[in-house]
């Protein structure tokens, strides 16, 4: 049974409750260890010794901190190294198109945000203002649903007060890289926005968001207090439950679930939302081998590591695993419930050679369940995305050439990079 963990779960590493016992490590989706190699790792992380494979593979999926029984946060520990390792080394210079914070610096988000429908930019457009907001809630997209606005043009979010920019993000790739003063820059710039916006509540539109702002940002400096945080999924579910979301097409189909990394924070009963929300449309569920808290990220978890500087061929390499798993399921659709995903396979399968399931995003299955019809616009954003990556990363793959980010100004028209 797996509970909501709670605030101290983002804390500091606890060395004294640490028995390099190992246990966390032989849980860790991505990387096999033996027991014996597990307690070795954890004993080369905690004295600073080089790790075989740890501080270059891991994806800070947090799946080793819910398997350690002394609640020591083996996972901070990690995040903790990568920051001594980049601000001894920097990061390579093919992560500098990864850094999504600075108007003024093309990145792979900004690249395919420039080549978007006239229809998509009027939505971001709208969803940049700073009017004074409709109602008590603020409905945050994240980045990942800017980069994918018609996803939320249903019937269902009409009445929903959308706002966010890419400038606005809550910052959680830099928290899984480990950075820490840029994060606590990050939480200066949304505090001054929040206090503009005045939201009492905040609905998110992704759960790895819902995360950070419930769990992770009052680590690192967020002040504005919210009344309630609530994740679009569980907002979802409630609509169902209460009628007002009524299934005219049942899909009759079979999906299969890629996780979100950050569900398992909020324990069985979230996990489950995705899962009733799905039976109730008419699917029938094939799990993956990785699924609920032994889940493993969609790939982009494999460009977090210093070593790695979001290595574009290590990250495709990392999504493959998971549509193989996908594909041996037999499923006849695969369900994402977290846009960045939904990108992330449809940027992978560029470079793969086999045959995929359709991937649909838990949203567009609702629409066909109500007899809407999605505008799906994600394979454009995903060609964008790999030609961004294709011209702006690839020629740096291998240069040795290092970079420090530098500081991310309050206000996002200050960026002078
Ligand atoms: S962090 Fe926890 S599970 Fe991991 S080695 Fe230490 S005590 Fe064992
Ligand atoms: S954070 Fe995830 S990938 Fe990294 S060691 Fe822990 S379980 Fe493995």
């Amino acid at each position: 049974m797996v509970e909501p963990v709670t605030l101290d779960f983002f804390g500091e590493f606890k060395p004294d409750a640490c028995t390099v016992c190992g246990e966390c490590l032989i849980h860790c989706p991505i990387i096999d260890y033996t027991i014996e190699e597990a307690k070795e790792e954890m004993r080369r992380l905690i004295v600073k010794e080089k790790t075989k494979k740890l501080l270059r593979d891991c994806q800070s999926c947090f799946t080793c901190n819910l398997y350690c029984q002394k609640q020591a946060n083996p996972a901070s520990l990690i995040l903790k190294r990568w920051n001594e390792q980049y601000k001894k080394e920097g990061l390579k210079v093919r992560g500098k198109y990864f850094m999504t914070l600075y108007p003024n610096y093309p990145n792979f988000r900004s690249y395919a945000a420039d080549k978007m429908t006239r229809e998509e930019k009027h939505l971001l457009k709208q969803w940049s203002s700073l009017d004074p907001l409709k109602g008590d809630t603020l409905t945050y997209p994240g980045c990942n649903v800017i980069l994918t606005p018609t996803l939320t043009q249903t019937k269902i979010f009409a009445d929903l007060d959308i706002r966010g920019r890419l400038e606005y993000c809550c910052g959680e790739t830099l928290f899984r890289t480990g950075y820490k003063k840029e994060l606590f820059q990050v939480t200066k710039r949304l505090d001054k926005w929040f206090n503009t916006l005045k939201p009492k509540k905040l609905l998110v539109l992704c759960t790895a968001g819902t995360n950070v702002f419930k769990n992770v940002l009052p680590h690192y400096g967020l002040t504005y207090q919210f009344e309630k945080i609530t994740s679009y999924i569980e907002w979802l579910w409630e609509k169902f439950e209460k009628g007002e979301i009524v299934v005219t097409k049942p899909l009759n189909m079979t999906v299969t679930i890629q996780e979100s990394c950050y569900s398992k924070m909020f324990g069985d009963q979230y996990m489950d939302l995705p899962r009733n929300i799905l039976r109730r449309i008419g699917c029938d569920i094939v799990e993956m081998e990785k699924s609920r808290e032994n889940m493993r990220c969609c790939g982009i978890g494999a460009g977090f590591s210093v070593d790695s500087a979001y290595n574009s061929l290590k990250i495709r390499d990392a999504t493959v695993k998971n549509l193989d798993d996908a594909k041996a399921t037999g499923a006849s659709a695969i369900c994402v419930y977290c846009s960045g995903c939904l990108q992330q396979y449809f940027t992978a399968k560029k470079l793969y050679l086999k045959k995929t399931p359709p991937i649909y995003h838990i949203i567009e299955l609702i629409q066909l369940a109500i007899g809407e019809t999605p505008i799906r616009l994600v394979e454009h954003t995903a060609q964008n995305m790999f030609w961004g990556i294709m011209k702006n990363q690839m020629p740096r793959l291998l240069s040795p050439k290092r970079f420090k980010i530098p500081e991310i100004p309050e206000d996002p028209e200050e960026d002078a990079y």
